[in-house]
């Protein structure tokens, strides 16, 4: 039997993310990702991370393939990978592999999807010697720097922590304001796999835009979810020009009826949109 990971609906930056990542795999690895949808989660097969277009997806310069830059003075995730050092670009597609291995484990509870997922310290090993043929390779071209013996964990252990590197919207300044909403600390500690799937939160919301913002639609299922947004961004890209409160007033109970009719939901309940509005970049979140 395939092996996999359950992923359940958590907060709407969770969702987004994991929708987003969902869409992304239908539309550059072309996968019937449908299938993976269970009751109200998500069965994802593990070896979806050992195949993945890393190059394509994340460093290419066509707008069409690329998901978004994560490089440098990126717009979104700044800095996520540090143009200083190339190691950190050469073992990015070995830390997704990786992600294929990892386990529920240990004390640490992630602050986005509230469970322990984590690398297994020969994993972690593992990654830490890619990362030193990586700036091996890099030392001998600029004949100084030594290889970093620990490079994987250099780069992870800027990521671990919610930061700008995962939303230079809304995340805090590294190691600056404690924050009541992270418990008095400066951040919240996240698993490898948010840090990853969080890269994809902007995709649902980019592919829905109305004349006040963008929106994605959060819900307790991500069947639900994957459907309403993909409704959304099917009668949004056919008028560009809607007013949200045309898109709250009328389609969307045309979106409700339809939802009802394709998943047999009994009711919709805790829907809820949540807009990026243009104005301001403020976030509004309304329940539907
Ligand atoms: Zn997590």
């Amino acid at each position: 039997m395939e092996e996999t990971i359950k992923i359940y609906p958590s907060n709407w930056l969770y969702n987004a993310g994991v929708i987003g990542f969902l869409n992304s795999v239908k539309k550059i690895e072309q996968k019937d990702v449908e299938k993976y949808f269970v009751d109200n989660i998500i069965s994802l097969p593990r070896n979806i991370f050992e195949n993945l277009e890393i190059e394509k997806r994340y460093f290419s310069d066509s707008k069409k393939n690329n998901i978004s830059s994560i490089v440098g003075k990126s717009l979104l995730y700044r800095n996520y990978i540090n143009p200083s050092r190339p190691q950190d670009k050469s073992g990015f597609a070995d830390f997704v592999k990786k992600l294929s291995k990892i386990k529920e484990q240990g004390q640490n509870y992630c602050g986005i999807c509230s469970r322990n997922f984590s690398f297994l310290p020969e994993d972690v090993k593992e990654l830490n010697k890619k990362w030193a043929e990586y700036g091996k390779s890099k030392a001998k071209r600029s004949q100084r720097s030594k290889p970093e013996t620990n490079g994987f964990e250099v780069f992870f252990s800027n990521l671990q922590k919610y930061n700008v590197a995962h939303n230079n919207l809304i995340a805090t300044s590294k190691g600056k304001f404690p924050n009541a909403f992270w418990n008095f600390n400066d951040s919240l500690s996240i698993c490898p796999l948010c840090v990853f799937l969080i890269i994809h939160h902007h995709i649902p919301f980019e592919n829905a835009n109305t004349q006040n913002g963008q929106i994605f639609i959060n819900a307790p299922s991500f069947k639900i979810m994957w459907h309403l947004n993909e409704y959304a961004s099917e009668i949004l890209s056919k008028r560009k020009s809607y007013q949200l409160r045309e898109i709250l007033g009328i389609s969307f109970m045309e979106l409700a009826q339809k939802v009802s009719v394709t998943l047999g939901a009994w009711s919709i309940m805790n829907i809820e949109m949540v807009i990026k509005s243009y104005n301001r970049d403020r976030l509004l979140f309304t329940a539907i």
